[in-house]
Parts: structure tokens; C-alpha cells; sequence
């Protein structure tokens, strides 16, 4: 069941080039590690006990990739071994980030989280706070960090147009960054290369593949629908 869910997921992603993040919160090992036999290597976890718990029964070539909010303190326990934060919404994640990931001697990969949704409830930065981040002298400090790009949620809708429009103008501010003429030009920030775009969820991944996405983050569509109740 697990393994065709991701074949017939991949290969409509085929043609767009976009990568599959298994999002496995709420799944037991044995569940991830059926999808791990169907050939899948990245997931996605929001909850650093839980991760934390799951990936040290888990083969040591998954690549986990941190999808949710996260505290600043609890940067230490994923940093040794996390290949993506999606979910960095403030400076000071960042710089934690940088700091543990100094500490475990490597560069950690991340994604600023932008606010798109109408809702009030999702975390990240307006696209005027990432230009302000990325002109930041601090940031060009951060040398054990590497911007990668931009994660976004849509709006929790029916309304695909709604949906399709935040997501074309986080595209479009995506776009415009590799072009982005920073305010010190000797600033030579070697810690942002915008590459990666993360939107895309079980429900609205059709959609996000039509305006750009490099990352569909699916959880629902590949495990069936998740039970919060049950005990981790
Ligand atoms: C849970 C979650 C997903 C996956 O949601 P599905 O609807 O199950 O595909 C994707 N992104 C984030 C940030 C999530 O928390």
C-alpha cells in the first residue's frame, strides 16, 4: 500500500522535478520503514522528542528533514544528523542553528518559512523581514548555515484560486531573489543560495507543483490519515 502510494506520487512529480518528503510524524518505525523498503529516503518530522526517539531505530541513510515550529533550545538534539530545517521562522533560530551546527562541526541546510495563509496561526517572516534578514550584516556571520531557499503554507481552503495565488507570489518573490541586489555590495553572502522551493501538502500538492515547487511535504496521501491519539 505505502510503497505504490510513493511510486504513483513520484512519478507524477517525475515531470516536475520536485522531491518527496515523506512527512512521517505520528508513524510508528515500522510504518516508515515500509516506506524506507519502497524506496523513499527523506522524511519529514515536526516534533524533536518524537524524531529523536524514531531515528535511532531507523537506517542511518534516511535523510530527515525538520518541517515544523521549532524551539530554539531544542536545536541541539537534531542538529548532528538533520539535512533540511524547512521551518526556520526567526533570526534566532537561525543563529541557533549556526551555533549547534558549528558545534557538530557541519553546514546545516535551511529554509526561511514565509508567512502566505490568511490564517493567523502560521508561523514565518514576510518577504520585507527576509530582505531585511538577508541584508543583515549578522547574517553574513552565520558560516556554518546555508540558505537554501523558502518554505510556505497556503491557506487551509477549498479555494484553489486562493491557493494558487499564494503560492504564485511566493514563486515570484523566490524568483526575484537570485536576482536581489543586496544593500552593501561587498556583501558576498556565501550562506544564501536560493534553490529550493518546500510548498506543496497532501491536499493542495497539485496545485504547488503548477507554480514551482521543488518539495512536496506529504503525509496523508502516503500513510492515510494520521491518528493523533496514538501513543509514540
Ligand atoms: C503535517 C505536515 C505536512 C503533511 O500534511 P499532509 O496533509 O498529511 O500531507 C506538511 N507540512 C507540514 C509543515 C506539516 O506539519
Amino acid at each position: 500500500m505505502i510503497s505504490e502510494n510513493i511510486k504513483k506520487i513520484k512519478q507524477t512529480l517525475a515531470p516536475f522535478n520536485a522531491a518527496l518528503i515523506a512527512v512521517s510524524k505520528t508513524q510508528p518505525v515500522e510504518i516508515i520503514l515500509e516506506a524506507y523498503q519502497g524506496g523513499q529516503r527523506i522524511f519529514g518530522e515536526n516534533y524533536v522528542q518524537e524524531l529523536i526517539e524514531k531515528q535511532k531505530h531507523l537506517p542511518a541513510d534516511i535523510q530527515w528533514h525538520f518541517i515544523g515550529h521549532l524551539q530554539s533550545n531544542k536545536v541541539k538534539y537534531v542538529a548532528p544528523f538533520i539535512s533540511l530545517f524547512h521551518s526556520v521562522d526567526s533570526f534566532k533560530l537561525l543563529k541557533e542553528i549556526n551555533k549547534e551546527a558549528l558545534n557538530n562541526n557541519r553546514v546545516i541546510n535551511c529554509l526561511l518559512q514565509i508567512y502566505i495563509a490568511e490564517e493567523e496561526t502560521k508561523f514565518g517572516f514576510s518577504y520585507d523581514e527576509v530582505i531585511e534578514i538577508l541584508n543583515s550584516k549578522q547574517l553574513s556571520e552565520l558560516h556554518n548555515i546555508c540558505i537554501i531557499g523558502l518554505m510556505g503554507m497556503a491557506s487551509n481552503t477549498k479555494n484553489e484560486l486562493q491557493i494558487s495565488s499564494e503560492f504564485k507570489s511566493l514563486k515570484q518573490f523566490f524568483d526575484g531573489l537570485s536576482t536581489l541586489k543586496l544593500k552593501s555590495s561587498e556583501q558576498q553572502l556565501k550562506n544564501f543560495k536560493p534553490q529550493e522551493l518546500s510548498i506543496g501538502m497532501s491536499g493542495d500538492y497539485k496545485i504547488a507543483l503548477q507554480e514551482g515547487s521543488t518539495m512536496v511535504r506529504m503525509g496523508s496521501m502516503i500513510f492515510g490519515e494520521r491518528n493523533y491519539n496514538q501513543n509514540l
